[in-house]
């Protein structure tokens, strides 16, 4: 199985790159954020519990995520791969990942990390809120409140990686196709 963790702050282009991902290497797409506001619009319990969270651009708790993509993952184990986005976005997160996947026999294959400075991705949140409807993409406030997040609870994930040889760092400025060539060239010498 190839198993791509797809990592970067908000704004970086994680759900674009990985619809073009998905279709060339045929991967499960397992983006929390996506789960969530599926649960939202459902008004499921976990939805309504992860609302709050979402709403002030601050993470969902550990257990209620790990929980979630262990349903996920053991919907799927049949799949070519996973390509995980938005997740894992904290340290706990990343070795709970770890041996979920051990406990199937799997691993991650590598982790690719799309680098966007800040004032940029405050422009491309900006201009995605005119056309995503999400709340947490509307106003400053919370929009810092996530890059911050960012920093302080999900860029050690980073370090996670690179401590095992699987970070690789590719520019997220750009064209989609340029930045997407970028990625193909990792995956394909794994
Ligand atoms: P995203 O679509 O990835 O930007 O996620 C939107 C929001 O969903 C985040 O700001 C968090 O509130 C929540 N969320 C998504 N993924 C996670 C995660 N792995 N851990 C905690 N919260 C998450």
């Amino acid at each position: 199985m190839l198993n791509i963790v797809l990592f970067g702050p908000p704004g970086a282009g994680k759900g674009t790159q990985s619809e073009n991902i998905i279709a060339k290497y045929k991967l499960v797409h397992l983006s929390t954020g996506d789960l969530f506001r599926i649960h939202l619009g459902e008004g499921t319990e976990l939805g309504k519990l992860a609302r709050g969270y979402m709403d002030q651009g601050k993470l969902v708790p550990d257990e209620v995520v790990i929980k979630m993509v262990e349903d996920k993952i053991s919907h799927h184990l049949d799949a070519n791969g996973f390509i995980f986005d938005g997740f894992p976005r904290t340290v706990h997160q990343a070795t709970s990942l770890d041996t979920m996947l051990q406990s199937h026999d799997l691993s991650i294959s590598t982790m690719i990390a799309l680098e966007v400075p800040e004032d940029e991705l405050r422009i491309r949140i900006k201009e995605r809120a005119k056309t995503s409807g999400r709340v947490d993409d509307q106003d400053e406030e919370k929009i810092n409140t996530r890059i911050s997040v960012y920093l302080n609870e999900t860029a050690p994930v980073a370090s996670y990686y690179k401590e095992q040889n699987k970070f690789n760092g590719i520019n997220g400025v750009g064209s989609i196709n340029h930045i997407f060539t970028s990625i193909c060239q990792v995956i394909d010498r794994l």
